[in-house]
């Protein structure tokens, strides 16, 4: 029997020949998260509720049903879980879900408490910092644990500004951008050898003896690299079919192929390859745009592209309206989702979702920030848009827009959360819960209990 209960007013998502069929009140899993987690999620789900009540007048309603992860998991399953199973089959099942913010333990102490994530060497009975009894072992990232049982293999980000965000270029209208970023592979495969162990020692000699290749210094720690053919274009493939679905002007594949050509530089060839042999019709590549068609893009095409990823940072910061969907390996899109996000006024507003086929989860980009936990203070904003990325992949639109009409005005009257607050002259500082409240009224809906 599990532990979460499936609502008996809700229906199951289908999925049939690659496309999701979404019932008028679909069981959508979600888990509010660590930390501030349950601060954004309470504003989130009013802000969700009330916009699809808005938009299709009692039609739709989505059929919310908490699962347990991370500190809730720790209260609800056996001692020490933190990802149950059912948690990972519910996802799967149920096919679109929602989730808060998770602590991630890191570094080389041995246990975390899951209140206030202190990081400890023993386990007292109680945290020292917080007295919560919630401490457990160090273990691997919940939220990396999900991606990969579930195959969510892109993680994307749309970056984009929203008018009245306090940021720190001059022109932050200009970037409007969806990442999408290799979720599987590359660091995310997390092969490591540690320094000074026998497993290191015998990477290091296959290495320097058998491969005749060099390692500068024999002290190193040692991490393996895989980027695949099939990672890759399958990558490639959802970021093209996406910049055609949303009639998106160009598909840049960004790389470091200058350096490492038989990962980075391999990504990049299989783009181009998966991009002639599916999407011909749909797309120009750079090369043909200058060697057959005397640099005039014809209408309707998408252009393909590729960049260096060192390059790409200073080409988003000026010349940011030249890229639109970006396709890239997991370490380049990591840098490159926070960098781009905090040209636009930071984590506070940028939504993600990790996608896989017939599977995706949305989530808020930013961590638990726990000094603000039980505050009411945090911007819910970023999981509020993940909430609009995910109302816009069950195409709920109507839903989806009107919270963005409502955010935009709540932003635009300068009644905003205290990290915006800070940067804006003028502005009026809101709990996290009033935000959410805000937002609600200036879509002209009705707040929906939490
Ligand atoms: P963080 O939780 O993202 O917080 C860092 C800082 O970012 C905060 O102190 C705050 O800045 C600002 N911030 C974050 N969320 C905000 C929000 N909603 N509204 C306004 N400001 C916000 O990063 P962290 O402190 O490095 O990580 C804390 C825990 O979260 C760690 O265990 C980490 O591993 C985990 N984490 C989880 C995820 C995930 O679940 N997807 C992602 C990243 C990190 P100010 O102090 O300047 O106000």
């Amino acid at each position: 029997m599990a532990k979460y209960q499936v609502p008996k007013d809700g229906a199951k998502i289908g999925y049939q020949n690659g496309k999701l069929n979404v019932p008028d009140n679909p069981i959508i899993p979600f888990f509010p998260g660590d930390g501030t987690g349950p601060d954004l999620w309470r504003a989130t789900k009013i802000v969700l509720d009330a916009a699809v009540e808005k938009a299709y007048k009692g039609k739709k309603k989505i059929a919310w049903m908490e699962v347990f992860a991370g500190l809730t998991a720790l209260q609800n399953y056996d001692k020490d879980t933190v990802l149950p199973d059912e948690t990972v089959a519910a996802f799967k099942e149920f096919r679109v879900g929602l989730k808060g913010p998770l602590t991630t333990p890191a570094g080389s102490f041995k246990f975390v408490c899951l209140v206030c994530a202190a990081e400890l060497m023993d386990r007292p009975a109680k945290c020292p910092k917080c007295s919560s009894e919630w401490i457990t072992p160090r273990f691997r990232s919940v939220n990396v644990g999900l991606r990969q049982k579930l195959d969510l293999y892109a993680c994307v980000r749309p970056v984009r500004w929203y008018k009245g965000v306090p940021c720190p270029v001059k022109s932050p209208e200009k970037l409007d951008i969806v990442i999408f970023r290799e979720n599987t592979e590359d660091i995310y495969a997390g092969i490591e050898f540690e320094q000074g162990t026998k497993e290191c020692q015998e990477v290091y000699d296959f290495i320097t003896k058998k491969m005749g290749k060099k390692i500068p210094f024999p002290d190193s720690g040692i991490g393996i690299k895989p980027i695949s053919k099939t990672g890759s274009q399958r990558l490639i493939r959802m970021a093209i079919k996406y910049a055609i679905a949303h009639k998106k002007p160009s598909v840049t594949m960004v790389h470091k192929g200058n350096i490492q050509k038989f990962t980075e530089g391999a990504f990049r060839d299989w783009g181009y390859e998966v991009a002639k042999a599916e999407f011909r019709d749909a797309i120009v590549t750079e090369a043909e745009l200058w060697d057959n068609l005397n640099g005039k893009m014809p209408a309707g095409k998408i252009l393909l592209k590729d960049r260096i990823a060192d390059q790409t940072f200073q080409q988003l910061l000026l010349r940011p309206d030249e890229y639109s969907v970006i396709a890239t390996p997991n370490l380049n899109g990591d840098y490159l989702s926070d960098a781009a996000v905090a040209q636009v006024g930071g984590l506070g507003i940028g939504p993600g979702a990790n996608i896989g086929d017939g599977v995706a989860i949305f989530e808020a980009t930013h961590g638990t920030a726990p000094k603000y936990t039980n505050k009411d203070q945090v911007n819910p904003g970023s999981l509020i848009l993940s909430g609009v990325m995910m109302l816009e992949h069950m195409g709920w639109q109507e839903a989806a827009d009107l919270v963005v009409r409502g955010l935009e005005a709540t932003i635009a009257a300068k009644t905003v959360t205290y990290d915006f607050e800070r940067q804006m002259e003028g502005a009026k500082k809101l709990k996290c819960s009033e935000f959410g409240q805000a937002i609600v009224k200036n879509m002209g809906g009705v707040a929906v209990a939490a």
